[in-house]
């Protein structure tokens, strides 16, 4: 099996193969070893928040007063310190769990020659070499979308990926999309004390959300200075000596330090030659599988962000496994349609299952159960009093319908919920258990109680 990417799921289909016995190589870029996930993606966003909430002393100003913080001067530099540190770990990780399953690694940029054989270019001395193989997976992933009006300079006109290259932090931004990597870093310029200022041509954000976390969060973001311009276009970006303009369609102008595009990403195929291996993509880049992440092409699978939504290294992973059984002959479950999301905003947001808007679109019934963190001995320790655990339970059989988690470790917290959702259980599975205390866990107990409350008294009625 030949795997043309190593993010998580060109990993995952290597090392599921190699672990079938398979004969397995995966190529990459130079220093791409693990993918964007790992070099601009999830991994270094992810650390790059945990600096910000620890350096900034943000999560501790409950406790410590308004004016807590560990460091006054956050530079560009105590942030990188500790991305560089783990991106470097992680990238030996990956190569070490590859190296030790026997999986070969190429290093250079692949493009299909025929629909079994991919020639492989050195991206250095601009030799080629060809590659062919019984199977081969396309996990190439994306890179982020640029609109061709706006002038990127990679410094002050910027998308995703130059984020991590900044000299310094900005005094102020403009991020031009609401979606989810924008409010990611969103949060964390805030929390940093940039004054942010998100534009988003949608009349709102996050709509695969809960609409009451979505109000909780925008409440924190506007707390910490963020201006929202939603059903807003813009016009144009002009880079000027001092900073960048950005002009709206409305005429707004909103003079910022740096601008940051989060508008979308696109898949990675244009230079594979797809049509040598009788391929095609879709005007995002993106190639259509079956359920087995098998293309049109039955020996070639695609696998990740290249294939589409949900577009999460989560996903990816199984999805790489998934191919590599499936091209193994060795049986596969189906991926549960149970999958969570994960937001990492400042506070963080995490989901499973149907939302409020949808169950009453579908016209499905529901009883909500919410607890509150403040009203949690662990909530209070840790000084987290906005926190919040919304249960969706169904009236007609206690069946969990949703769970929605607003706070800290919401993306910790909602894999009790999935499992939950997953086995079937109920409600009352939750009002009978005993969770450790004091915990953020608990808060599903006492949401638990409160859905069955509310159920009670719809019974009562009905009696
Ligand atoms: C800022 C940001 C934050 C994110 N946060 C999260 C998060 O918190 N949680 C989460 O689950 N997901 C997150 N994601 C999404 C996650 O990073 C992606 O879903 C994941 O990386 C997709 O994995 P993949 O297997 O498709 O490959 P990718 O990680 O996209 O990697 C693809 C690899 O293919 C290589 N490649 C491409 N073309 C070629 C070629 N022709 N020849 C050789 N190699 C090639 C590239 O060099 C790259 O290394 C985030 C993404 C971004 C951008």
């Amino acid at each position: 099996m030949l795997v043309i990417g190593s993010g998580p799921g060109g990993q995952k289909a290597a090392i599921a193969a190699a672990k079938l016995g398979r004969r397995v190589a995966v190529v990459d870029r130079p220093d791409m070893l693990g993918g964007v996930s790992l070099h601009t993606g999830t991994i270094p966003s992810k650390t790059l928040r945990e600096a910000v909430l620890y350096l900034t002393g943000l999560t501790q100003r409950d406790l410590y007063g308004q004016s807590y913080r560990l460091k006054d001067d956050i530079t560009v530099a105590d942030l990188t310190a500790r991305t560089r540190h783990v991106v470097g770990r992680e990238v030996d990780v990956v190569r070490s769990q590859l190296s030790r399953n026997q999986v070969a690694v190429y290093s250079g940029t692949g493009r299909f020659a025929d629909p079994h054989t991919v020639a492989l270019r050195d991206d250095v001395t601009g030799h080629e070499r060809l590659l062919s193989a019984e199977h081969i997976v396309i996990a190439t992933g994306t890179r982020p979308a640029r609109p061709d009006s706006v002038e990127f300079d990679g410094r002050t006109i910027m998308d995703s990926d130059n984020v991590l290259s900044l000299e310094r932090v900005p005094r102020s931004m403009v991020i031009v999309g609401a979606g989810v990597i924008g409010m990611e870093y969103a949060s964390m310029f805030a929390a940093l004390g940039s004054k942010v200022t998100v534009v988003e041509k949608r009349p709102a954000m996050l709509d695969l959300c809960d609409v009451e976390v979505v109000e909780s969060l925008k409440y924190h973001l506007r707390d910490l200075a963020v201006t929202f311009r939603f059903g807003e276009t813009v016009a144009a970006v002009e880079r000027h000596p001092r900073g960048t303009l950005t002009v709206l369609e409305s005429g707004k102008k909103i003079p910022a330090d740096t601008v940051m595009y989060s508008a979308g990403r696109q898949g990675l195929t244009a230079g594979l030659d797809l049509d040598r291996a009788g391929l095609a993509a879709d005007a995002r880049g993106r190639i259509t599988v079956d359920e087995h992440y098998r293309t049109e092409v039955p020996h070639i699978y695609a696998v990740g962000d290249v294939i589409g939504f949900p577009a999460l290294a989560a996903t990816s992973m199984e999805q790489g496994r998934a191919a590599a059984y499936h091209a193994c002959g060795e049986p596969v479950g189906r991926m549960h349609n149970l999958q969570p999301i994960g937001i990492y905003t400042i506070p963080e947001i995490s989901f499973v299952g149907r939302t409020e808007d949808q169950l009453t679109e579908d016209c499905v019934p529901f009883e909500a159960g919410i607890a509150r963190y403040r009203e949690l001995a662990r909530g209070q320790i840790i000084g987290d009093s906005h926190g919040m655990l919304k249960l969706l339970v169904s009236p007609v059989d206690r069946t969990l319908l949703g769970v929605h988690c607003f706070g800290s470790g919401a993306t910790e917290l909602i894999h009790i919920g999935q499992s939950v959702m997953g086995c079937g259980g109920t409600v009352d599975y939750l009002v009978n258990a005993v969770f450790n205390y004091p915990t953020l866990a608990e808060s599903y107990k006492v949401a638990a109680l409160d859905a069955t409350n509310r159920l009670r008294q719809l019974d009562h009625l009905a009696d």
